[in-house]
């Protein structure tokens, strides 16, 4: 079994303090939401607390209440920026089932029917259509 201890330098961590980018979504005081680099369709984003844990298993039940509402505000605003037919909520607990960051983050995936899934950590995303795909979602919050 892996070690249960937060990194307080993952990346993620990491874009929390401002120290790398982002194509920032949502934030408030609990949370913040932003595209992932290597999406696995147009308008994958990423919504993590602001509170460090590193997957569901660690985290305070407190948080999870707090970071919900928001993925589904999310959910609502990809599926509609995207015109999806469904969103994907996806989350990794530890390496053996994928996590590849060690900060609690829920995947938000909009999907439109027929089209196939890309691979997961696949390929990095151009900056710019991050970015445009960032203002398409916080159109529809
Ligand atoms: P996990 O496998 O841990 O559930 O997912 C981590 C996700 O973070 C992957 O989908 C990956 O594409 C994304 N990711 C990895 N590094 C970065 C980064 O530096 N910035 C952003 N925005 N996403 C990242």
């Amino acid at each position: 079994m892996t070690s249960q201890t937060y990194d307080a330098n993952n990346i993620f961590a990491k874009i929390l303090k401002g120290e790398i980018p982002c194509h920032k979504v949502y934030e408030d005081n609990d949370t913040l939401a932003f595209m992932d680099v290597m999406p696995q369709a147009p308008g994958h984003l990423l919504v993590i607390p602001k509170v460090g844990s590193r997957n569901l298993l660690d985290a305070d039940p407190a948080v999870l209440a707090k970071l919900f509402p928001v993925v589904q505000k999310l959910a609502v605003a990809a599926r509609d920026a995207f015109e999806a037919d469904g969103v994907l909520i996806s989350q990794f607990n530890e390496a053996a089932v994928g996590q590849t960051v060690f900060h609690l983050h829920v995947h938000v995936v909009p999907r439109k029917e027929g089209e196939a899934l890309k691979p997961h950590s696949g390929k990095m995303e151009d900056h710019a259509v991050l970015a445009a795909h960032a203002e398409k979602v916080k159109a529809c919050l």
